[in-house]
């Protein structure tokens, strides 16, 4: 275990600094005080002196000259005379030479001048230092130097005047958190019936799906305060930080409230305590401080906490239990007709032309985030600005769609001839594998000009609408649909190549869940042997089940897998012609859409159904 520091203890340190400036204070001052006056003389004086053999020690400057008498009690100082005989007068007079004449200046103040008054500075800036770092960090907090009271840092922020409208789609999160905002503005109609307002809200779900924009809008609407942290800032470098940042932040929306108090990724300080030896001290200390202050105040007092997380199933128990979090609101990715709104509140912002269509945007960019949707909106403006143009226009946004799906194009990546053939049959393998299963989705799009992200061709598949179920067909043909690419190459080149390592792992994946989750084999029937563990970030799974289990699971998956392969296969084998003569369209234009695909496809012979 880390050793908890008392953030009082440097007070120490403190009263240490004081009681040196006093030292040194007196050391300076007291010598300043007894040292021996200097006596300014005319040179006439000092030459009378020295006949009077009353000099002591001499220390002659080049501007000027110190002396003593005799007795060596006063020093005196008269200006350096052009007098070359002196020395030799001095001499007789036997006065001494080239000792230095101690004008006040004892050997301990010196020291003290030359050695202790740098380190003081030292020591003073490296404070000044420390807690300007302090102040960097967010903390602002002179605590942690026994300084009391912490400066506080405001963490109220305007919330860019966000109101529910902005937020597209999203209606059920934006119906649970509309409850809240009528709370804040008439809190008696709660108290009177004797219902309390939950204390905390959860906002979960994948990243980009405007759960910040819901907090604010939320702040926006009631017309309160907005208090917005992440995290991530609380865990900080120095132990017990965090929690005073903690305190610190609720002191003041106390102070405020009615207000929303908004914590982003929640997940960084809330994470399970594990109770494990050497766990992170700093972030403990910080949830803890959080669920006292939760558990501190009363409901209806008019703070509402919203925090957002994509790991809701890494939190603290302790966090979601009832009177903390208790109430969890899924922010989803959009659907269909989500990613439409989603589509054109952006859409409002940029200049766009009349014959722009939205729908069929939002149904090539099926899964896209919210986040995403802006971000391509964008691309689109100032793919316009690049182009030259002062409007956005359809071709804009497909184009943009594809730059975030894929990346931009690589204008520089040559293929050769023979890879550009190839790459145009394992596209128009997968293409014409869906195109004949009835259940695949049709084509929007088929391309083999190389992009950023590596892919050297794709070929867009655009749902009709959503889609909630898939029944283990359209799984089945789906993998299919995944092989037919390779099964292309195979049948053509009868060699085989790297280009179909993501497909690979795609239809393996979704093999994988179909034995493992969906419950789609005989021989596992109703049997879960994973479980989903990161349902918002890419959906990891881990296995459930015994040893033996597992290489059962991994035959399943490879029979699975090559079935459909050989399925693929036949299908392009018995429409041999067609792909040939696809493949040498698409070769030649490099592009095609999912009409002049259909058309070709349709010319003669029709579509196997
Ligand atoms: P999260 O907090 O869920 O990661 P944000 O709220 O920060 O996501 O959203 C990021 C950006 O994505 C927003 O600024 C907004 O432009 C856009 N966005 C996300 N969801 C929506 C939505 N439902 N409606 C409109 N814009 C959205
Ligand atoms: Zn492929």
């Amino acid at each position: 275990m880390k050793e908890v520091k008392n953030p009082r203890k440097p007070l120490l340190y403190y009263y240490g600094i004081v009681l040196l400036i006093l030292l040194l204070f007196n050391m300076i001052i007291a010598p300043l005080l007894v040292q021996k006056q200097v006596i300014q003389v005319d040179y006439g004086t000092f030459m009378g002196m020295i006949e009077d053999k009353n000099i002591g020690s001499v220390e002659v400057g080049n501007a000027q000259i110190l002396f003593t008498d005799k007795e060596g009690t006063t020093i005196y100082k008269t200006g350096a005379m052009n007098d070359p005989t002196l020395t030799e007068r001095l001499y007789a007079a036997e006065a001494t030479f080239g000792q230095e004449i101690q004008q006040g200046t004892s050997p301990i103040l010196s020291f003290l001048l030359s050695f202790v008054l740098p380190l003081v500075i030292f020591i003073g800036l490296g404070q000044y230092m420390g807690k300007k770092l302090m102040e960097q960090a967010g903390g602002k907090n002179s605590l942690a130097f026994g300084m009391g009271k912490s400066s506080a840092k405001v963490y109220v922020q305007s919330t860019g005047g966000i109101r529910f409208s902005d937020v597209a789609g999203e209606d059920e999160a934006k119906e649970s958190l509309a409850e809240i905002v009528d709370y804040l503005h008439n809190p008696q109609k709660y108290a009177d019936v004797g219902a309390s307002m939950p204390k905390g809200l959860l906002l979960v779900g994948p990243p980009g799906t405007g759960k910040t924009m819901l907090a604010k809008a939320v702040a926006g609407e009631a017309n309160v305060p907005f208090f917005s942290i992440s995290g991530s800032e609380f865990v900080e470098m120095f132990v017990g930080m965090g929690a005073s940042k903690v305190r610190d932040l609720f002191k003041q929306a106390k102070e405020k409230a009615p207000c929303i108090v908004f914590i982003d990724e929640i997940d960084t300080i809330g994470k399970k305590r594990d109770g494990q030896m050497g766990g992170n001290d700093e972030r403990e200390q910080t949830l803890n401080q959080l669920l006292t202050e939760m558990d501190g105040f009363e409901g209806n007092n008019g703070v509402i906490i919203l925090a957002a997380t994509n790991r809701p199933d890494s939190l603290d128990p302790a966090l979601t239990r009832p009177g903390r979090f208790d109430r969890r609101v899924p922010v989803e990715l959009p659907d269909l007709k989500g990613r439409e709104e989603i589509l054109k509140v952006h859409a409002k912002k940029i200049k766009m032309s009349d014959n722009v269509d939205l729908h069929t945007i939002a149904r090539m960019a099926s899964g896209a985030s919210g986040a995403e949707l802006a971000n391509i909106v964008n691309e689109a403006a100032l793919r316009a600005v690049r182009n030259a143009r002062t409007i956005v226009d359809q071709s804009d946004l497909e184009e943009s769609i594809e730059i975030v799906i894929a990346g931009y194009q690589k204008k520089n990546t040559v293929l050769s001839d023979h890879e550009k053939q190839v790459v145009a049959y394992h596209e128009i393998g997968h293409a014409l594998v869906a195109a004949m299963q009835s259940h695949s989705a049709p084509v929007q799009k088929i391309t083999i000009i190389p992009r950023t992200s590596g892919a050297l061709g794709y070929t867009m598949q655009v749902d009709e609408g959503d889609k909630y179920l898939m029944t283990k067909q359209e799984i089945e043909n789906k993998i299919a649909t995944f092989t037919g690419g390779r099964a292309a190459e195979e049948l053509v080149f009868e060699e085989i190549t790297t280009g179909a390592s993501n497909d690979i792992e795609q239809a393996t994946k979704l093999a994988r869940a179909m034995i493992t989750r969906y419950g789609m084999s005989e021989a596992f029937d109703m049997v879960a042997m994973e479980t989903v563990t990161n349902q918002y970030l890419g959906g990891d799974t881990s296995l459930v089940c015994s040893a033996d289990t597992q290489n059962e699971i991994d035959k399943k998956v490879v029979e699975l897998v090559k079935r459909q392969h050989e399925k693929a296969a036949s299908i392009l084998r018995e429409n041999r012609e067609k792909l040939d003569e696809l493949a040498r369209f698409l070769y030649e234009k490099e592009t095609i859409t999912g009409e002049e695909f259909m058309e070709i496809l349709d010319e003669k012979g029709g579509r196997v159904q």
